[in-house]
């Protein structure tokens, strides 16, 4: 071993070599069916031989595809954590220079030194920075680009199906790849990484909370239902923050409070980014607290589980969420009293508007809840539901579809008088839930019905926490 060791030390020194890759599958949470398809990749490895011996071509590059934070790069590690194999890595802007011929001699350097050291994994970190469509860039940058990219087909062409280096690269835009990088045998395969669910998000939680001294209770549902969109970077800055809050007070445990207090923090972070005027922040306060202050008077709407004027997926404004019973909810057995309340809560963004801004100062806010609340006062009308048309059977008559708007809107009035009503009473706390809402974006459980208590006309039922 005196050779092999002597041998070792008259080599170059790998640059690009990161020793000490110790990541296994199991630090990578909340990945679902994404597994098989990794654990196959490191079957290239262990079962290499019997994969070309059937004559089963090996993939010479893998494309994970995803937004930032995902843990792309974390899974690329536990590939060859899993293998047992070196992990060589590059982010591809190293690779685009000011310096002509610079990035083509360091793919070469970067797949000789993987090459010399196989089997191996090589992680090439946003791809697109080097792989964008040619002739997308012009100029001499464009040309330097070029080159580098054409000495990294080259190399990825050299290890074709032969599993001894696998080219790992993570992009979240496979859509503006250059043809010629996903052709076969180079990155033709793609994997798809989301943005981790409700169910992934207290996985990943969970996964960071292992080394750390957790409180028994910790309730990880109420954190990751806080944090809709966040990623798994994210997810593991909150674990980070929540452990110095605790070691700032000097306490030993990390409880709820702290992931939650960290959670709340991570998110404005995010938002201060985000431009919105102070103004524009309060409208929308108005907006979400509206519906939250009118729900929480309603028994099938009262248990709210947080509400946020943070923009998330797919919501523009922000949101409340009441945790329903979803039994009675998924099988419509919601009776015609929640049905009447729901209209109301939908009704209540509207009413604020009115009451906040005045009538000649409205805005459009509402529209979309507005519109929720015109749609299910018909449904409670075809319905047969209300007092003035029992039993639906006239209601399919084309002429009677007059009668039937009539109704509803007769049902829209008066659920929008009780919304006014409920928020006229609740001043103060509204006043309370917008402050807060501006200040901290988003409002746990916890913190809207400690305000519900202090501030609140009509006391409603503690919530099941
Ligand atoms: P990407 O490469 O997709 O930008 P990273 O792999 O660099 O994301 O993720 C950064 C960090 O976030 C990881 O080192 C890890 O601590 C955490 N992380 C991200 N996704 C996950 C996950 N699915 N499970 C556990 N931790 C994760």
């Amino acid at each position: 071993s005196g050779a092999r060791v002597r041998r070792a030390q008259n080599k170059r020194l790998p640059q690009y070599l990161e020793r000490g890759v110790d990541v296994k599958f199991s630090d990578v949470a909340g990945l679902g069916k994404i597994r098989l398809e990794l654990e196959e990749i490191v079957k290239f490895f262990t079962h290499g031989e019997m994969y070309r011996r059937r004559g089963v071509k090996i993939p010479g590059g893998i494309l994970l595809c995803g937004p930032p934070g995902v843990g792309k790069t974390l899974l690329a590690k536990a590939v060859a954590g899993e293998a047992g194999v070196n992990f060589f890595s590059i982010s591809a802007s190293q690779f685009v220079e000011i310096y002509v011929g610079v990035g083509a001699s360091r793919v070469r350097a970067l797949y000789q030194e993987a090459r010399e050291n196989a089997p191996s994994v090589v992680f090439i970190d946003e791809l697109d920075a080097v792989g964008r469509e040619r002739g997308l860039i012009k100029g001499s940058g464009g040309q330097e680009r070029d080159a580098t990219l054409n000495q990294l087909l080259v190399c990825l062409d050299g290890f074709e199906g032969r599993g001894e280096v696998i080219t790992i690269a993570s992009t979240n835009r496979p859509d503006i790849l250059d043809p010629a990088l996903v052709r076969p045998g180079r990155f033709d395969r793609k994997i798809y990484i989301p943005k981790p669910g409700l169910i992934g998000r207290i996985e990943i939680l969970k996964v960071h909370a292992r080394k750390k001294p957790m409180a028994e209770d910790v309730d990880y549902m109420a954190v990751a239902s806080m944090t809709d969109g966040m990623v798994g970077a994210e997810l593991a800055n909150i674990v980070e923050v929540a452990a110095i809050n605790m070691m700032r007070d000097s306490r030993t445990e990390i409880t709820t409070d702290d992931l939650l207090q960290a959670a709340q923090m991570e998110e404005r972070g995010m938002l201060d980014r985000k431009e919105r005027s102070t103004e524009t922040w309060k409208q929308v306060a108005i907006n979400e607290a509206a519906m939250a202050v009118v729900a929480v008077n309603f028994p099938d709407l009262k248990n709210i589980e947080f509400v946020t004027i943070a923009p998330r997926a797919g919501r523009e404004l922000g949101y409340v969420r009441v945790k329903m019973d979803s039994v009675k909810f998924n099988e419509g057995m919601l009776t015609r009293q929640s049905l009447l309340d729901h209209i109301t809560v939908q009704l209540a963004p509207r009413a604020a508007d009115e009451l906040w801004f005045g009538s000649d100062q409205l805005s459009t806010i509402w529209a979309e809840t507005a519109d929720n609340a015109r749609s299910a006062a018909r449904t409670f009308v075809l319905g047969g539901l209300s007092e003035n048309y029992h039993g639906i059977s006239n209601f399919w008559v084309s002429d009677r579809i007059n009668d039937i708007d009539t109704e509803a809107l007769r049902i829209l009035n008066s659920c929008y008088e009780r919304a006014k009503e409920i928020l006229e009473q609740n001043r103060t706390l509204m006043d309370a839930v917008v402050n807060q809402l501006v200040e901290k974006k988003s409002l746990t459980k916890q913190e809207f019905f400690r305000l519900v208590e202090m501030h609140g006309s009509i006391k409603p039922m503690p919530p099941s926490i």
